[in-house]
């Protein structure tokens, strides 16, 4: 019997420029470590446990293209080895700027077969209201510089609900990114948390006072039939909306991203990365300087971690199965928890079912299209 599989995320949290409404672990100016830091990073993943079959890499973060390629072949091959696996898909998120042009033959080299491109818009106006420190020109060379070098899985980013972004400008932006025939889009609404939760990295000063003056020009109005004018677009052009925030063309789903919504477990390696082992998740240090101190010591720079107890993992199987626009198994659900989810939360799944933002078809629980604008609304009834 072949073993499980497994997947590796590495976090890069360095960036050119910081944005104002980012909530990742990132760190601006201090591009001159990142040799350390990928040193770091090797260390990391020798000392990390190597369960499983290694099936993805994900480089994220902040801006994983700012590591040299030569750095980026050390580390896949380090994990290639440590897991005793070739991984099927490696996808490294890249920055989309004049100013930080990537050695795209040379991530090629590296194994690196999925790009994710954070082109954000290609409209000018609305990178300038984001603040992105990038033109929509930058993002279009990026794009066909990545192709030009035989990549043949590309994703782009696009972010909607943008203050001062109408439908029409969004539908502009939009068609404009599918004349390129990504591969696979992800859609984010903008998010701009006053006070954010406890994961996310909290906002500078300044980012702090700009989100202020940008969150009264939201709406989420606007925002709601941004996603339906996307979702009735992608459709017509051949993706398929498999994920809340992702459409791909038929067998470009990210596999790494698939692998979280189906609750698979992964080692995060990096300042701030997550890991889980099936019940209990950890994490590392947010902070570069302990991250680095630590890992160079020979130890984990561990921060916290958490066993999931039951209600929780029943929960979290509910919470991310409905990410997935197919929704989850009931006879899955049944066999992990031991009861089906109709019968463990029947007046929440018949109260979500009445308002019409769920749906039970046959073996599967899912979401309506109304009630993928309203996620959240129809996941506070099965909170433990
Ligand atoms: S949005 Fe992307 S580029 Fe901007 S700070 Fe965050 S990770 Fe860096």
């Amino acid at each position: 019997m072949s073993s499980p599989t497994h997947h590796l995320y590495v976090h890069v949290p360095f960036c050119r420029l910081v944005c104002a409404y980012c909530d990742y672990v990132t760190v601006g100016g201090r591009g001159a470590e990142i040799p350390r830091y990928a040193d770091a990073l090797l260390a990391e993943v020798a000392m990390r446990p190597a369960s499983g079959q290694l099936a993805t890499i994900y480089f994220g973060g902040g801006t994983p293209s700012l590591l040299p390629a030569s750095a980026v072949a050390r580390l896949v091959q380090a994990a290639i080895d440590r897991w005793v696996t070739d991984p099927t898909e490696i996808t490294l998120e890249a920055n989309p700027s004049a100013h930080e042009i990537p050695d795209w033959a040379g991530l090629r080299a590296a194994g690196v077969n999925r790009i994710s491109l954070g082109i954000q818009s290609l409209r000018d106006a609305e990178l300038w209201a984001l603040a992105r420190g990038q033109t929509a020109a930058e993002g279009l060379a990026a794009y066909e510089a990545a192709r030009a070098a035989g990549f043949a899985n590309l994703s782009v980013d696009l972010i909607y609900g943008v203050p001062g972004q109408s439908e029409a400008d969004w539908r502009d932006g939009l068609c404009r990114a599918l004349a390129l025939e990504p591969d696979h889009l992800s859609l984010y609404a903008l998010q701009l948390a006053l006070a954010p939760d406890e994961w996310a990295a909290p906002p500078r000063r300044g980012a702090l006072r700009w989100r202020q003056r940008m969150v009264p020009r939201q709406d989420d109005g606007v925002a709601a039939a941004q996603y339906e004018v996307a979702d009735e677009l992608l459709e017509r052009a051949g993706y398929l909306h498999y994920e809340l925030s992702s459409w791909a063309r038929p067998g470009f789903e990210s596999r790494h991203n698939s692998a979280y919504w189906e609750r698979r477990p992964y080692t995060g390696i990096g300042a701030g990365a997550h890991s889980f082992d099936g019940e209990t998740r950890s994490w590392n240090t947010r902070d570069l300087d302990g991250y680095l101190a630590a890992t160079e010591d020979g130890e984990r720079a561990l921060a916290g971690s958490e066993h999931l107890e039951e209600p929780t993992r029943a929960f979290e199987a509910v919470a991310l199965g409905l990410r997935r626009v197919a929704g989850f198994s009931r006879a899955a659900f049944a066999e992990e928890f031991g009861q089906d989810p109709w019968e463990r939360w029947p007046s929440a799944v018949e109260e979500q079912v009445a308002a019409g933002l769920l749906e039970v078809a046959g073996d599967a629980i899912r979401l309506t299209p109304r009630g993928r604008l309203f996620a959240n609304e129809a996941l506070v009834a099965f909170a433990p």
